[in-house]
């Protein structure tokens, strides 16, 4: 799955240098100098995290991560927040806006990368090798492989995204939107059949593994992916 890191940072120096890092690590890295810029991103698409500076100018990064997790679709996105020495006691307010972790400044690109994916790894159910095991499929995400039992699963690139979402959400029922938005990003015009072709696609490729069902339609719902078939 492609990550993309929205950075909401108003210090062009910091914001640049963390773009430059997040980009030399493979990262899609989207900078933002504010509120209304970070928000316009997120309406594009859904980013997999945000890295959030704590003083922005008009609302403070506090605020902002209550925000978010408030509305869809950002309730579920992992932040990081970027503090300045001696806002320690801050970070309990941090942690109750349900804030994910800190970075404080200054820090080095190599620190802030790590917690970064650390943190990317927890969201999406991975263990520390980035492998997501659900039921008898293992997706690894640094060698984007998927094994079924012993086996490696004949996959497609969007398949992949798609399988990897959805091991990543296991459990829960997306509708044909959400999923556009998650798999293509929001800015990308796909019809919703578009997602039920490369549904087919991916029930193929575990067909061979006796794995099919696990790709349940919902119906008027949507799809879910399931251990349990
Ligand atoms: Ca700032």
């Amino acid at each position: 799955m492609h990550k993309r890191i929205l950075i909401v940072e108003d210090e062009a120096s910091i914001r640049d240098m963390v773009a430059f890092a997040l980009r030399k690590a493979e990262l899609h890295a989207i900078p933002a100098a504010d509120v209304v810029e970070a928000q316009a991103a997120i309406a594009q698409a859904v980013p997999s995290l945000i890295l959030l500076d704590w003083m922005l100018p008009g609302m403070s990064g506090l605020e902002f991560a209550r925000r978010l997790r408030k509305q869809e679709p950002t309730a579920q996105v992992p932040i990081i927040m970027l503090t300045a020495r001696g806002d320690e006691k801050d970070r309990v307010s941090g942690l109750e806006a349900g804030v994910d972790d800190y970075v404080v400044k200054p820090f080095s690109t190599r620190e802030l990368i790590a917690r970064v994916k650390a943190v990317l790894r927890r969201s999406h159910g991975e263990d520390e090798a980035g492998v997501i095991t659900v039921g008898k499929l293992k997706l690894d995400s640094l060698a984007h492989r998927v094994h079924a039992g012993e086996n490696e699963v004949a996959i497609g690139p969007t398949e992949y995204r798609l399988l990897h979402f959805f091991m990543a959400h296991a459990e829960r029922v997306y509708s044909r939107p959400q999923l556009l938005d998650h798999i293509w990003g929001g800015s990308v015009y796909v019809e919703e059949r578009t997602v039920d072709v490369h549904i087919r696609r991916l029930r193929q490729a575990l067909e061979p593994h006796g794995l099919a069902d696990m790709v349940q339609t919902v119906r008027s719902a949507g799809y879910r992916f399931s251990a349990s078939t």
